[in-house]
């Protein structure tokens, strides 16, 4: 479906046009038309769906439509976890509506705040904020949201995770009930799920279906590894040419420094993304991997949301995740637009359990590479450790051991990769309940065959998640 096919005014089908965007992607298809209409939506899909523009547009189209309040208040609001992804929000809003009188703002934490309170005293339509600048400025009399009339909860489940509920619940009391409200989520954990009926006003719901087409592009390979010798076979994959640019992750932000940093000992250019570091550095980092300048970037999973970079050829799964969705959220991160791209998981004997999951929810096993210098028993059961090594392996002499997998990558760190208040972690991903599946929309709309297709629910609910597959590319 092309753009011009919707109610969208001249100036936002300009930009689009100026963007390089043609047809409407799945989710933007079924939200685009509800979101014009002034329905709330209960949509569960994930970052690389299309999912910005699909509330983004109608939302501008909504706002340059209507006449503000005198003094330029707030009127729409998104909340969204990490400053990464505020900040890829307010371009995409900026850039969609670089034609219309519109103001846009961010606010997130790390940084300096007084840019922040300048552009919220020249006023702003549409401001993007993490929960907690948002509060902060609030209390500081910077921020009244009095007068929104569109609330978007983007990523709700990332914010339980990272602790955010309870500062989402203080946003919420002010807003006012009259509004619009749209909330996305990857996964419906129980507490999600209650947060979004007690919010949404008969909301549409709106599922992006992952299928398969990722795991085309993408070749995924599992290589089982003792957790102490995770770095000295990530070393030797990456004297491989074929790595051009590789996305490493790691569960913890310490590990992602301890990783990086045996990387350039090694004299492989890498550096470390994760939320301890200033805004400044992450933003520092991520260009110097989009420039190709650093061909190795070592992340945690909540600093590589909104990640998106073109053409990374390998994503290394340096720690399997212990939840199925963010396995093929990472691995979604190679591969796109029809690209080739390589998944390499390490997986240690602590991870066995980790892995099995995985391969059910995405419904097939994923292949094991025997040869390498550093394998490990992979007939071991998972309750065993596999920190020996069997009898023939052969160890490459630049294997460093720096003594990894002993302290700070221990899984008591595990999720300690979050914005601030303490780390909640839940049942995010145990997202089944109630299955009701109305109609299955391929694709094939103009968008590309085969690439995701958005489900109609009979109830605002989704499905286990044992049937989710890939993120979608179009
Ligand atoms: P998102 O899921 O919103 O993070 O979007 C993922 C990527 O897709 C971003 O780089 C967008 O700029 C891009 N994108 C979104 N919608 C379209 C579209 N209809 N056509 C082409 N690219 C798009």
């Amino acid at each position: 479906m092309r753009f011009d096919q919707f109610s969208l005014s001249l100036p936002i089908l300009r930009a689009l046009t100026e963007q390089g965007y043609e047809t409407a992607t799945p989710i933007q298809q079924r939200a685009i038309p509800e979101v014009l209409a002034g329905r709330d939506l209960l949509g569960c899909a994930q970052t690389g769906t299309g999912k910005t523009a699909a509330f983004a547009l109608p939302i501008l189209q909504l706002l340059s439509g209507r006449k503000p309040a005198s003094g330029r208040p707030i009127r729409t609001l998104v909340v969204t976890p990490t400053r990464e992804l505020a900040a890829q929000i307010a371009e995409s809003f900026k850039a969609y509506g670089r034609h219309l009188p519109l103001t846009t703002a961010v606010i997130f934490g790390g940084v300096g705040q007084r840019p922040q309170e300048d552009a919220l005293r020249r006023g702003v339509d549409i401001l993007i904020a993490t929960p907690g600048r948002l509060l902060d400025l609030m209390g500081q009399g910077y921020v009244r949201l009095g007068s929104i009339e569109v609330l978007v909860l983007d990523e709700a489940d990332r914010m339980l995770d990272m602790g955010f509920i309870h500062d989402i619940r203080k946003i919420l009391k002010v807003v006012p009930a009259k509004r619009q409200t749209l909330f996305f989520s990857a996964t419906m954990p129980r507490e999600i799920r209650s947060l979004a009926d007690s919010i949404l006003h008969d909301p549409v719901p709106i599922e992006v279906t992952p299928v398969a087409t990722t795991a085309e592009t993408v070749s995924q390979a599992v290589y089982f590894v003792a957790k102490n010798d995770k770095p000295a076979l990530l070393q030797h994959l990456l004297t491989d040419g074929a790595v051009t640019r590789a996305l490493v992750f790691t569960r913890t932000k310490h590990g992602a420094d301890k990783v990086a940093k045996h990387l350039s000992r090694a004299n492989i250019h890498a550096e470390a993304i994760h939320g301890n570091k200033s805004q400044n550095a992450r933003i520092r980092a991520l260009d110097n991997f989009k420039k190709g300048s650093t061909r190795v970037l070592v992340a945690s999973d909540i600093a590589s949301r909104g990640l998106d970079v073109d053409d990374i050829s390998h994503v290394v799964n340096f720690d399997l995740p212990n939840e199925p969705e963010t396995y093929v959220h990472r691995i979604g991160r190679t591969g796109r637009a029809g690209a080739s791209g390589k998944a390499m998981s390490f997986c240690d004997g602590e991870e066995r359990a980790f892995l099995r999951d995985i391969e059910r929810t995405i419904r097939k096993s994923v292949p094991v590479v025997d040869d390498h210098p550093y394998r490990a028993g992979a007939s071991a059961p998972s309750h065993q450790s596999d920190e020996r090594r069997p009898q023939q392996q052969r160890r490459p002499q630049q294997g460093n051991r720096q003594g990894y997998g002993r302290s700070g990558d221990r899984r008591g760190d595990r999720g300690s990769d979050r914005g601030h208040g303490q780390d909640r972690r839940s049942d995010a991903g145990s997202a089944g309940h109630g299955h009701t599946q109305r109609s299955g929309e391929a694709s094939g709309n103009g968008t590309g065959g085969g690439q995701g297709a958005v489900r109609e629910v009979a109830s605002p609910k989704f499905e286990s998640r044992g049937r989710r597959g890939f993120p979608t590319r179009w």
